[in-house]
């Protein structure tokens, strides 16, 4: 890539998220929301680490990765920078030992098997791991834990983190299917608000963090309680194929 076009994509990305978050920030006003409530974690999976650069140095911090290989590969690449980063994809369990202790969070616990995992190597690296639950939208969706699970894996994750090194949970996370306007996707959002609120107070702990929306729509996220946004394409444009 010539200097030119270095330049062209580092304005466009630059362009994107001052978009992106006068975006958010009129949605938090619309909502009667504090505008620093809601953090966007911007999503860079499949883009390249030059991207990200380019927007640390337009002042986001926040980034999240799907893929663990790729995440790893890019988080290697950007050593030094002033990154936050997420792990929002889908996890098994045989690469919980490569994620714990590299993500600021990780959003997508949805299992026994993958909590016990995370906490297992997280113990062993004497780290706490935040987490979110990732929580089931509908049943064309294979990710999340189901509704009926959600109590007792809230409660065994809360008590890995007992003595100080394992997981921490700090709330829920959802990926509702696509619907063809945002506004269908507030009853989804208002859902998991309602899950959130209905288990912390079972549970008698705060779970500050709502994990929901993404390009299609953030704003009826952010309508809904959301405290962090995913959003990659309104970012980054729409994403390359994978070679
Ligand atoms: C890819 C991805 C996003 C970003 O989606 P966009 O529609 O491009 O904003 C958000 N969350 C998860 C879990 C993703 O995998």
């Amino acid at each position: 890539m010539n200097d030119t076009s270095t330049v062209g994509r580092r304005e466009e990305l630059c362009r994107n998220l001052e978009s992106v978050r006068a975006r958010m920030a009129a949605a938090c006003t619309q909502a009667g929301r504090a505008p620093d409530s809601v953090r966007l974690v911007a999503i860079s999976k499949f883009h390249p680490a030059s991207d990200i650069r380019a927007l640390v140095a337009c002042g986001q911090r926040e980034f999240g990765e799907s893929y663990a290989q790729e995440a790893l590969a890019k988080q290697d690449e950007l050593v030094g920078e002033d990154i936050l980063w997420h792990f929002v994809g889908g996890l098994q369990s045989k690469k919980a030992k490569s994620v714990v202790g590299r993500f600021g969070l990780v959003h997508s616990v949805d299992s026994e098997k993958l909590a016990r995992e995370l906490a297992k190597r997280a113990r062993e690296a004497r780290v706490l791991q935040p987490v979110l639950i990732e929580v089931n939208m509908g049943e064309e969706q294979k990710a999340g834990v189901e509704e009926a699970e959600l109590p007792a894996l809230a409660r065994l994750v809360l008590s890995l983190g007992e003595g100080g090194f394992g997981l921490d949970l700090r709330g829920l996370m959802c990926l509702p299917p696509v619907f063809d306007s945002p506004e269908e996707a507030g009853p989804a959002f208002e859902y998991l608000r309602e899950l959130r609120d209905g288990l912390a107070a079972e549970l008698g702990v705060p779970l500050p963090e709502l994990s929901m929306g993404m390009t299609g729509d953030f704003e009826a996220a952010i309508a809904e309680g959301a405290t962090i946004v995913r959003v990659g394409t309104a970012i980054f444009g729409p994403r390359p194929q994978r070679g």
